[in-house]
């Protein structure tokens, strides 16, 4: 789960690395009391690059700030709406560090980077000048102390103070990394301002959604990402994707129906989602499964619906009743091929054909049947 700004600083603030104070808004009625001028509005999207696409705005004034505010609440940015705003004391930077840590699977190890150049595309610096750039890796087992920080600090070349503060942050940036499981945690800017201070402008922590059940902390955050459909196939514990072909798609097994949406696309038709049951084919998955589908074969592109079951352990009898009960629960109105192999194979055939869906032997007799069917009402509406 990606963090968005505000939320990561948050956990740095906890953790003792140093942040600008600010609020978080969402509304064009806020309170200015907090404030001190001059200020930074930022959006808060999670997208990367948004000083690039207008997303990060500055305000001398109260006056300014409102305007600010009411310019980018509502905006897009790159295909996501600013509902948030983060108002923080505008620092005089000085210079533009870049730190982070992430999983370098590579050489199984945690990985420090540190450059002198930060503010920009990382990337950029990594082309251009890669060695600008101070990797340091961590054996896990091993750790990582203070004096290794400082390694990293003298190594961008940071002498005094600045290196030790420096150091001192790249310290706690692991420290958060470890606690919170991230899959990264980034700094960039990490900003050195006149006066000397040294702080965290920016905030980049995505954590291991593998992990979130050891972290009560972030419970409370609900991410509503992808479609309403995606949103609500997730709830019923589907891999569901949304795409915008005119063919939908049921099938067991995340590989078996990446194929098949390869092989429709291979052969020249366009599948309307991914959707996998998952391993177990149960009939609670398979109902879910047909709720979503049902929904699905609503819009009017979709044309056809095609199943495809390859059941090694559960039954593919249990799995086409399934289908049938389904079908009576959440109508589907488009025609429905299906394939059924594996065990319990025979069995299914019969239930499905029973129920009028059209059943075939071989993949790709189905997939150019589908195929046929739905471009066959491409040429009807013309
Ligand atoms: P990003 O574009 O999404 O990475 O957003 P950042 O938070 O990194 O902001 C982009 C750039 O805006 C930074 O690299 C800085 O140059 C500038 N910026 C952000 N906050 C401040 C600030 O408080 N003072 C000044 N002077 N510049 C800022
Ligand atoms: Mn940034």
């Amino acid at each position: 789960m990606k963090l968005f700004e505000h939320e990561a600083k948050k956990i740095f603030r906890d953790n003792g690395i140093p942040v600008p104070n600010g609020v978080v808004i969402d509304s064009i009625n806020f309170p200015t009391e907090n404030l001190t001028y001059p200020v930074v509005v930022k959006s808060q999207v999670l997208v990367g690059g948004r000083g690039k696409a207008g997303g990060i705005r500055f305000a001398s004034n109260e006056d300014e700030c409102r305007q600010v505010v009411r310019d980018l609440l509502g905006m897009e940015i790159k295909g996501e709406v600013v509902n948030t705003l983060l108002i923080e004391e505008k620092l005089d930077i000085e210079t533009e560090l870049y730190i982070s840590v992430i999983v370098d699977r590579n050489s199984r190890k945690h990985l420090v980077m540190a450059s002198t150049e930060g503010g920009v595309d990382i990337e950029e610096v990594a082309e251009k000048n890669p060695e600008k750039i101070v990797k340091y890796h961590i054996n896990p087992l091993e750790g990582f102390y203070p004096y290794m920080a400082l390694e990293v600090a003298r190594g961008m070349g940071l002498h005094g103070k600045i290196a030790t503060k420096v150091a001192g942050v790249i310290y706690k940036l692991y420290q958060v990394y470890r606690k919170y499981d991230c899959e990264i945690a980034e700094i960039n800017p990490l900003v050195i301002t006149e006066n000397g201070e040294v702080l965290a402008a920016d905030a980049k922590v995505i954590v291991d959604d593998d992990a979130m059940f050891r972290h009560p902390e972030f419970s409370s955050i609900v991410r509503r990402e992808g479609t309403a459909l995606e949103q609500e196939a997730k709830e019923l514990d589907l891999n569901y994707v949304d795409l915008d072909g005119s063919i939908a798609v049921l099938g067991n097994g995340a590989g078996l129906v990446l194929t098949l949406v390869d092989l429709i696309t291979l052969y020249g038709g366009k599948p309307a989602n991914f959707l996998d049951t998952g391993g177990g084919v149960r009939e609670e998955t398979v109902l879910s499964a047909m709720k979503i589908l049902s929904k699905k074969c609503k819009s009017p592109e979709v044309k056809v619906m095609l199943i495809n079951l390859d059941l090694a352990i559960s039954s593919a009898a249990v799995a086409s009743e399934g289908i049938v009960k389904g079908l009576s629960m959440y109508p589907i109105d488009v025609p429905i091929f299906a394939r059924v192999i594996g065990n319990e194979a025979e069995k299914a055939r019969e239930t499905l054909k029973n129920a009028g869906i059209q059943v075939y032997e071989d993949i790709v007799e189905l997939i150019n049947s589908a195929i046929e069917e739905a471009t066959q009402y491409e040429h009807i509406s013309g």
